[in-house]
């Protein structure tokens, strides 16, 4: 028999791909946007390319279990030690390691309600209670999450910005929840600060967060290069935290977590300074046309600080499905409690433009 928590849970819904679209409505391939699971719009970086490019000779061996080149990287950049990272086959691996190593049945876990959607998966895989606190303004309740952590809670998830809201803590408040979570529970409870759209957010927004990981033994913050630097399919994320999280991230890795295009194409991407601020720049004017489309139609949108925008339709399962009919694929958030909600993507120029003419001719259909 299978054990109860696997059976409770529901699986992840991932954004439809291209060619599922094109099967199921006979469309071309080539006329369908995306704008469903908060990828680049620009794609990967030519200098990821070409270093992936030369990286395929070495595919007959196993990848550096390591990462040691990649590591090196990443410690001159957040200014901390090699001992400090751990990679991940995508950010999500991180969340699944933090779980796998800190939960378990008899343990708990919180997150706020409408938070990433696999802080509750990971949760429920380990047999362990999942708190939710009720939101506030579609965001985290940092408050009510320090309230909620029970004797037996060993883990807090924080998405910062979340997904799907977009929504925001600043600095100040996430330092201060960080250190009653400290001083209350000790090395006890665990956060997981995820930071999946650090780099989306405007400059005077941004804190430093490896000076907060130096700061708090109990902090792990988690970062991906699935978002900003466009290398979503490879599947490479990381986290900062000090040695004691880090080596037990590590206990539970596999060793070839992360493959050699991925190392390779990171270390690449990681340096492109002018690609990730072409991404900044082109997310930050996208969201800006969505936004006012949106308020200009009357929706209701929630202000974003990711990659994608969160807008009331009303009857969102309709919408998609007229969408989807026009070759549009945005992501309805029924499993996170907002029936009435879509996700969507920036995309380009001329994807925000065709989203917006196909939003309109889909309302005006009802
Ligand atoms: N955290 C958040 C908040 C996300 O939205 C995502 C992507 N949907 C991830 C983590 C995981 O992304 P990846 O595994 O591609 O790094």
């Amino acid at each position: 028999t299978v054990a109860a928590h696997i059976l409770s849970i529901a699986p992840y819904q991932p954004g439809k791909p291209i060619s599922e679209l094109a099967r199921e409505f006979g469309l071309d391939p080539a006329g369908i946007i995306k704008l469903a699971s908060n990828e680049n719009p620009l794609g990967m970086p030519e200098s990821a390319k070409m270093a992936i490019a030369q990286a395929v000779s070495d595919l007959g061996r196993y990848p550096d279990p390591n990462g040691f080149e990649l590591k090196a990287l990443l410690s001159k950049i957040y200014g901390l030690p090699a001992a400090w990272i751990t990679l991940g086959n995508g950010s999500n691996d991180l969340l699944e390691l933090a779980s796998l190593a800190l939960l378990g049945p008899g343990t708990s876990a919180v997150y706020s309600q409408y938070a990433f959607a696999v802080y509750r998966l990971a949760t429920q895989a380990r047999g362990a209670r999942h708190l939710m606190t009720p939101a506030r303004n579609h965001g985290h309740d940092l408050d009510a999450m320090f309230d909620a952590i029970e004797p037996d809670t060993r883990l807090v998830f924080i998405a910062n910005p979340n997904n799907p809201t977009g929504t925001y803590q600043p600095g100040e408040a996430v330092t201060a929840f960080l250190e009653k979570v400290w001083n209350t529970h000790g090395e006890r409870v665990t956060v997981l600060l995820d930071e999946a759209y650090n780099e989306y957010l405007d400059p005077e927004l941004r804190f430093d967060s490896a000076r907060l990981v130096e700061r708090f033994p109990n902090l792990i913050v988690s970062r991906t290069l699935s978002k900003a630097y466009g290398l979503a399919g490879l599947r490479v994320g990381f986290s900062l935290a000090q040695p004691r999280l880090t080596d037990l991230l590590n206990r539970v890795r596999q060793p070839f977590n992360v493959n050699s295009l991925a190392q390779a194409a990171a270390i690449a991407a990681l340096q492109d300074k002018a690609f990730l601020q072409r991404t900044y720049e082109l997310n930050r004017d996208g969201k800006k046309v969505l936004s006012s489309a949106f308020e200009e139609m009357g929706l209701e949108y929630v202000p974003s600080y990711g990659n994608f925008v969160l807008v009331r339709v009303g009857d969102a399962a309709r919408l998609n499905q007229a969408l989807l009919r026009r070759g549009v694929i945005v992501r309805p958030v029924v499993g996170d409690g907002l029936p009435e909600w879509l996700r969507i993507s920036i995309g380009l120029p001329e994807e925000n433009a065709r989203l917006i003419d196909a939003l309109k001719d889909s309302l005006a259909e009802r």
